[in-house]
């Protein structure tokens, strides 16, 4: 059986990676309307990947006796200046949800729940990756500057991103 600390954190955390959903969905399309469909794509993929986090929230709470409840969502940000902005807005975002899982840790080592402890390791480890892949875009984008052919070769680069489930559920 769930604490129900840790029930109702873990719904929060559900809302943070729908959000994240929802938002990466937004910078997706904000990349459809600006023509570079590699890293609408790029996008499109985080956005599944999201859906995968929240549902494997969503699964841990109904295994361990809990009940899940859905929370609304806030409004994505739809308009951003730049290419770059948009990365450093996801890196920051990325950052935040380290810290959510960092402290949702921490609720279970107070509450000497393990199972929670173990469950949470695998998206310590994810959100390792998670802000590498961010800051790796960034990094290139400031490398080529944001523009001419090399945005090209990023656009096709990302646009070679498919999503593939990291484990069961
Ligand atoms: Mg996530």
């Amino acid at each position: 059986m769930l604490p129900k600390k840790i029930e109702d954190a873990i719904n929060l955390q559900i809302n943070k990676e729908l959000f994240s959903e929802y938002l990466y969905l937004s910078m997706a399309t904000y990349f459809a309307a600006e023509g570079l469909s590699g890293f609408e794509n790029f996008f499109v993929v985080q956005a599944q990947e999201e859906r995968f986090h929240a549902m494997k929230f969503y699964h841990f709470v109904n295994e361990r006796g809990g009940r899940v409840l859905l929370k609304k969502l806030s409004d994505p940000k739809t308009d951003f200046a730049s290419i770059e902005e948009v990365f450093q807005l996801s890196l920051a975002h990325e950052r935040f949800i380290s810290k959510s899982i960092y402290e949702l840790m921490d609720l279970a080592i107070e509450e000497k729940e393990h199972a929670t402890k173990s469950f949470l390791n695998w998206f310590i480890d994810e959100q390792v990756e998670e802000e590498a892949s961010m800051q790796a875009i960034l990094d290139k984008l400031k490398l080529i500057d944001g523009k001419g052919q090399g945005l090209l070769m990023l656009n096709t680069e990302l646009a070679a991103r498919v999503y593939t489930p990291p484990v069961a559920l």
